[in-house]
């Protein structure tokens, strides 16, 4: 296969990865969406739970009370019924004694049942609104799932699609570039960037003048030895690909760090150079080619660094 014609299939499965990946994380992500919801449910539920405990403790007490409240009721009532028949002065006190505790004691027990009452009268509202609000949110989440199914087919059915034109664009391509390229994708967006003026248009290094050179022969496939990422040759605009020639790569070397600096700060959302370091034995390796092309190279070539920005 001629190479450019590999450049213009790798570009179109740029296009499909990117896309694909996106897809895939996006798969991955939605549904994290619902576990909030899913979280504050389980809370409520819980709540519920220990309120409807206090709710049943509150209304066992209620019981109780109502229970005193009838024995003392009828202690009383047999107080006033035994008053007919007493005989004596004596009968007559002990009974009068009995209704007048058992009328106190009446009295006390209603007092604390009301407030009893009142307070358990606020712990069922509690829990028929905490029905009320677990009945709604699982009302929503249930809604919510539907929702993400119906997103998530859809999603996986674009996803279908793309697979498929991957398989229709892969053909014909080595397949450790496939590989190789379906990484620096995944973690840079791009993975095939245009070479200007001897600049890789994904990292903004300025390649050593003899690997630039050599991306513009366009024999083979090249990666960028800073970012990673193939390389074709594109012709600056204004026609002028001299600076190219005469890039002197000591004047480069000074400028790596500026340019990784100004990358990082300027254009993390253009090219994503976040990791430099993608690869490092590669890198590692291309550094000493690119020693050597210092070595080689700095006699003959003059400064030009003006070529940046
Ligand atoms: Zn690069």
């Amino acid at each position: 296969m001629v190479m450019t014609e590999v450049f213009e299939k790798l570009k179109s499965l740029q296009e499909i990865l990117v896309e694909k990946y996106a897809l895939e994380d996006k798969i991955v992500e939605a549904p994290k969406q619902l576990s909030a919801q899913d979280e504050l449910l389980t809370r409520l539920k819980k709540e519920y739970i220990d309120k409807n405990a206090v709710y049943e403790e509150a209304r066992s007490k209620v019981l109780g009370l109502k229970a005193d409240l009838e024995a003392t009721e009828k202690n009383r009532e047999q107080g006033e019924a035994g008053m007919d028949n007493i005989t004596t002065h004596r009968e007559y006190e002990a009974l009068d004694k009995q209704i007048t505790e058992a009328s106190e004691r009446e009295q006390e027990i209603r007092k604390e049942l009301s407030g009893q009452e009142k307070d358990l009268a606020v712990l069922q509202e509690n829990l028929k609104s905490d029905e009320d609000m677990i009945a709604s949110s699982e009302k929503d989440l249930n809604s919510s799932k539907q929702s993400l199914d119906k997103q998530l087919a859809d999603y996986n059915l674009q996803l279908a699609d793309l697979k498929k034109k991957e398989a229709d664009v892969v053909p014909g391509l080595d397949q450790e570039i496939v590989y190789k390229f379906q990484r620096i994708i995944q973690r840079n967006k791009l993975g095939i960037v245009a070479v200007r003026k001897g600049v890789c248009e994904g990292c903004h290094m300025i390649l050593p003048a003899q690997f630039a050179n050599e991306v513009r022969e366009g024999e083979k496939i090249l990666f960028c030895p800073y970012c990673s990422r193939i390389l074709y040759y594109q012709e600056a605009e204004d026609g002028d690909a001299a600076g190219y020639f005469t890039m002197n790569d000591a004047g480069s070397l000074a400028d790596i760090d500026d340019t990784f600096d100004d990358d990082d700060e300027n254009d993390d959302d253009e090219t994503e150079t976040e990791s430099p370091d993608i690869e490092d034995d590669e890198t590692e390796e291309n550094e000493d080619e690119r020693e050597e092309d210092d070595s080689n190279d700095n006699d003959s070539e003059t400064e030009s660094s003006d070529d940046e920005e």
